[in-house]
């Protein structure tokens, strides 16, 4: 049996630490469907369709890595496409706390195991929040997101 993980995040927008992440999640898992989620009541920086189309660019090419938008819990999502495990990654013990929590609720709403990747120390400070403060600030964000999307933003 295949095994598939779900990718969860906002990728608002897609930065290097993700893509480490999906990189070492490949070594394990069959395939990875990133899954971008769109929550009515969270204020993204880019619209769905932009987040979207910058991971789409990262893994153009790349087998085993699908790219999809959802609504609602996570774990219906993962059910949609057969998929029992959920990749996280873990910067920080503040990360740890808050994800204890969900991934406890998945395994226990649908046997949903959560998988964590610690991130690697280069990439440890590096997150989506950032990347946009520098944006609204004009600053160069060329070192902390993929190549493949600095033409999109
Ligand atoms: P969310 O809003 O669900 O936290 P994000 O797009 O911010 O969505 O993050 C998606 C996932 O990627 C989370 O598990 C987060 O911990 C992980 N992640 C983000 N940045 C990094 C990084 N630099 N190193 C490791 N994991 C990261």
């Amino acid at each position: 049996m295949s095994k598939i993980a779900v990718f969860p995040g906002s990728f608002d927008p897609i930065t290097i630490g993700h893509l480490d992440i999906v990189l070492r999640a490949l070594q394990i898992f069959d395939e990875i469907h990133i899954a971008i989620g769109e929550n009515s009541q969270k204020n993204y920086y880019f619209a769905l369709e932009k987040r979207i189309k910058m991971v789409q660019q990262v893994f153009e090419g790349q087998k085993n890595v699908y790219v999809n938008a959802y609504v609602g819990l996570t774990v219906d999502f993962c059910k949609t496409i057969n998929a029992t495990y959920i990749v996280r990654g873990l910067r920080s013990s503040s990360d740890f706390e808050y994800e204890k929590n969900i991934a406890q609720l998945n395994q226990s709403l649908a046997n949903i195991e959560t998988i964590f990747y610690v991130s690697q120390p280069q990439y440890s400070h590096i997150n989506s929040t950032i990347v946009r403060e520098i944006l609204r600030n004009k600053g160069d964000i060329s070192k902390f997101v993929p190549a493949q999307i600095i033409n999109l933003i």
